[in-house]
């Protein structure tokens, strides 16, 4: 007999999980029956009392993330457990071409609930691995993942780096260890995406240190940008700014708000082209600077943060995206092109769609969409998970 802790569901809150959606909301637990601690592994069972799933509890509004669906009942998350989880994971991006690929060698490992594993994201870096831990339950288990990193990646491993400062509770990442080296001490490195050469420092850069899920999105920029000239907006360390100087833009401006941002952006810039005469950064409010800009350009990139978090908000994010891509619509050239992106989850395709249209409107100009763009394969979406889904992008033909 089990001696774990026991979460029992409200009626009817048990379908979810029988879809294999990972999450059970606090609001759907009825009862618990035993210890529990953040962190802890628990057992889920409906209200009739069937055996639903293990996962890692914690208290909040995601109360437990189901690591293993019934008719599994792991007893521990031991080695073998993580092992075979990062296994499967890794076996995907195999099958996609990934893990030996000559022109790419970032890519992203975990993805989450994308990858049966809620709350855990790994990116690769050129044999260097960040990892992530959303919850405190996945937190506990570093050391194990680690380990089965180590078994996977051989002798081909550099270093693995644990970076959850931003995306722990805030009360818990003060009062414990959660950055560090796992395993070697390799800080950055230079990677290779679709040729292209980018500096990462996974220790002091933005979220794990480079922005992989945009990687489908910046080789079709390259389609768009011979002798064109390009204004990228949210640059930080100017992947796209590389791409379109790669394919022969005339003129690429890099702006951000982030001066650190910048700097990385131009080194990438130096990293890949001898002559760099024609790119320059812009430090700046990116909505400000839209707003009052009077240029006019070929091509802009529109690529903010989320700017919405919650559902609560969406209303004043959709307002943001409007009115910033109303200017961005105006300064293009006729002829030109908006790349646009939105990586708020609450917003989805077809509102990001209807405000980008309203958008054109509010510009007055006549707008085609070429092209929709989403998250790359190595970021998948779970089917019984569509919030896994992010990442959402337009590319308009601007008349
Ligand atoms: N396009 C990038 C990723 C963008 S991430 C890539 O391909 O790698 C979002 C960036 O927006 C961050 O670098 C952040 O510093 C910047 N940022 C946030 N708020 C901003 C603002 N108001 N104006 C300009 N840049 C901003």
């Amino acid at each position: 007999m089990s001696e774990k802790t026991k979460i029992v569901l409200r009626s009817g809150k048990d379908d979810a999980l029988k879809r294999f959606h990972p999450w059970v909301f606090s609001g759907a637990i009825k009862k618990i029956y035993g210890p529990v601690h953040d962190g802890s592994l628990v057992e889920v069972f409906s209200n009739k009392d069937e055996y639903l799933g293990s996962g890692l509890y914690q208290d909040a509004s995601i109360a437990v993330r189901i690591m293993a669906f019934a008719p599994d009942r792991p007893e521990l998350l031991n080695n073998d457990f993580w092992y075979k989880k990062l296994l499967n994971a890794w076996q995907l991006r195999e099958s996609t071409g990934l893990t030996e690929n000559k022109n790419t060698n970032v890519y992203r490992l975990v993805h989450g609930e994308g990858d049966h594993l809620p709350g855990l994201i790994i990116d690769h870096y050129n044999g260097n691995l960040v990892i992530q831990a959303h919850a405190i339950g996945i937190h506990n288990y570093r050391n194990e993942i680690a380990e089965g990193l180590r078994k996977i990646y051989g002798k081909n491993l550099k270093s693995i780096y644990y970076k959850s400062k931003d995306t722990l509770p805030g009360n818990f990442a003060q009062s414990n260890e959660v950055e560090g080296f796992l395993f070697g001490d390799a800080s950055s490195d230079i990677v290779l995406e679709y040729g292209h050469r980018f500096e990462v420092d996974f220790v002091h850069g933005q979220k794990t240190g480079f922005f992989i899920d945009q990687r489908e999105n910046r080789k079709l920029l390259a389609e768009y940008t011979k002798n064109r000239t390009v204004l990228n907006t949210f640059c930080y360390s100017g992947g796209f700014s590389v791409y379109a100087l790669g394919a022969g833009a005339s003129f690429v401006e890099s702006l951000d708000s982030s001066g650190k941002a910048l700097e990385l952006a131009e080194k990438n810039v130096q990293l890949n082209f001898h002559q760099t005469n024609n790119h320059t950064v812009i430090q700046a409010d990116a909505v400000q600077f839209i707003r009052e800009n009077k240029k006019a350009y070929d091509v802009i990139i529109l690529d903010p943060p989320a700017f919405a978090k919650h559902t609560n908000v969406r209303h004043n994010a959709v307002q943001g995206y409007k009115r910033l891509n109303a200017e961005a619509i105006r300064q293009i050239s006729p002829g030109g092109v908006l790349f646009t992106f939105s990586c708020s989850q609450v917003v989805n395709m077809n509102l990001f769609k209807s405000t980008v249209i309203a958008a054109a409107i509010q510009a007055g100009r006549q707008a085609r969409v070429l092209h929709q763009m989403t998250q790359p394969h190595d970021h998948p979406v779970n089917a019984f998970h569509p919030e896994g889904e992010y990442l959402k992008g337009l590319v308009l033909y601007i008349d």
